[in-house]
């Protein structure tokens, strides 16, 4: 083993188990009890024909969606794990001279957007039925406004990864995976401070709440809550959705408490305080600042196991990539850069991108669950939480139940598709852990 790869070993072992540490001290594991019985009862209670329409919706849902992660996986693999990858990246960069600049943010760009447009007719398709549904309030032109905007994102935070990525390989080509690793860190982090202040006024306008007896009730249970809350803000989310939500977003001063307009509009101001008490929990337990540390520590674990995949010749031959440090057959990349000939090769070459999206895509599918898991957990901690500052469990119910019926959620839906892709607990079980609250169970 070379010194460079033995560090990236040691480190990747480090990070793993600076995660697991994370892991086990900062989630919630314990879960707070919601037996079955009280699940099946608060079932019963919600109106039969509206469940059978929620699930129908599932039901019809699950075809663009399924459709959409097959076909966007296969797509990664067959531009990842075939020369075809590298072809696309080599073509975007001719008209430079195969500058590695333009192969680096123009080649990948290309290759992100071509695994993104094969997914585009599924997302159509899932539109067309949020729409029938009455769920969605957004025509064609919205959506498709919608859908360039979060390209235009996209493409300017991957240039900016992409190029300072690639810098880092070409310029220290044995230690780059120690750059990578630190940098992907720190994108995490500042992504988490800077996303919700520049990138969600893209998409929605926040105004603060208005003055009156709402703002005041609101602004009182957080101070009695002992969160430092700077404002109450209100997302025009009505242009795009009949659903209803809350979320809290940043960290430190980035630290917000955001309210759909939908939300004000269907529910009655104990149950907004419900549902905002829910997210002031999430303030009070950290519960950003655990999921950047996590995703921060996992990003920077990504890079140097990367890295150390790099050495896998059979799989860079695969994808039409030279191996790490044997880049020297590659005598037209540098073409524009004087004595530059060479890359570093391995996941360090430009080449490689298609190949480590499709690594990205693999690794995405199998952490899903886990990720899942991890954000049931700290839900059912939000929950519980709400529970305790407003010791209201019928006013929780209440809204629980409007929730599911407004948003169509499927209140109880199959095991195994929650298990795999419920971030939350399900309507049922968050009804069933307020009847067990109200019996003084913990
Ligand atoms: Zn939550």
């Amino acid at each position: 083993m070379t010194t460079p790869r033995l560090w990236a070993a040691v480190t990747l072992a480090a990070l793993l188990v600076a995660l697991a540490v994370g892991a086990a001290v900062l989630i919630p594991w314990h879960r707070p009890p919601a037996p079955r019985a009280d699940q099946l009862a608060a079932l019963a209670q919600l109106p039969a024909d509206r469940v059978e329409r929620a699930r129908a919706f599932h039901a019809e849902l699950r075809w663009p969606g399924y459709a959409s992660m097959a076909v966007g996986l296969v797509v990664a693999l067959v531009i990842g794990l075939t020369p075809l990858g590298a072809w696309l990246v080599t073509q975007a960069g001719r008209p430079f001279g195969g500058h590695w600049v333009a192969r680096a943010v123009l080649g990948g760009l290309l290759v992100v957007f071509a695994g993104g447009l094969v997914t585009l007719p599924f997302a159509a398709w899932r539109h067309t039925i949020l729409v029938r549904y009455g769920l969605s309030t957004q025509s064609w032109g919205g959506w498709t406004a919608d859908v360039l905007k979060s390209a235009a994102v996209s493409a300017v935070l991957g240039a900016v990864v992409l190029l300072a990525f690639f810098a880092v390989t070409r310029y220290v080509p044995r230690w780059w995976w120690a750059w990578g690793a630190a940098g992907a860190f720190l994108l995490v982090v500042l992504l988490s401070f800077v996303l919700p202040v520049l990138v969600e006024p893209v998409f929605n306008k926040f105004t603060p709440m208005a003055s009156g007896a709402q703002r005041e009730q609101l602004m009182a249970l957080a101070a009695r809550d002992g969160v430092p809350v700077k404002d109450v803000l209100v997302a025009d989310a009505s242009r795009r959705t009949r659903a209803v939500n809350a979320y809290v977003s940043g960290l430190g001063p980035t630290r917000r408490i955001v309210v759909y307009d939908t939300l004000l509009r269907e529910a009655p101001p104990e149950e907004v305080a419900s549902v905002v008490a829910h997210e002031l929990g999430h303030a009070k337990d950290g519960d950003v600042l655990t999921g950047t540390l996590l995703g921060a520590l996992g990003a920077a674990a990504g890079v140097a196991a990367l890295y150390l995949l790099g050495a896998w010749d059979g799989l860079l031959r695969l994808a039409g990539v030279p191996a790490a440090g044997g880049g020297g057959a590659d005598t037209v990349a540098g073409g524009g850069v004087a004595g530059g000939a060479t890359g570093p090769g391995g996941f360090g070459d430009p080449r490689a991108i298609g190949l480590l999206l499709a690594v990205g895509a693999v690794a995405g599918l199998v952490m899903g669950p886990a990720q899942s898991l991890v954000s049931r957990r700290i839900e059912a901690r939000a929950d519980a939480h709400a529970l305790a500052l407003t010791r209201d469990p019928a006013t929780f119910t209440a809204m629980q139940r409007r929730l599911s019926l407004v948003n169509l959620g499927d209140p109880d839906p199959p095991a195994w598709e929650q298990a795999l892709f419920g971030s939350h607990p399900t309507a049922v079980e968050r009804m069933a852990a307020a009847a067990a609250y109200a019996r003084g169970e913990r």
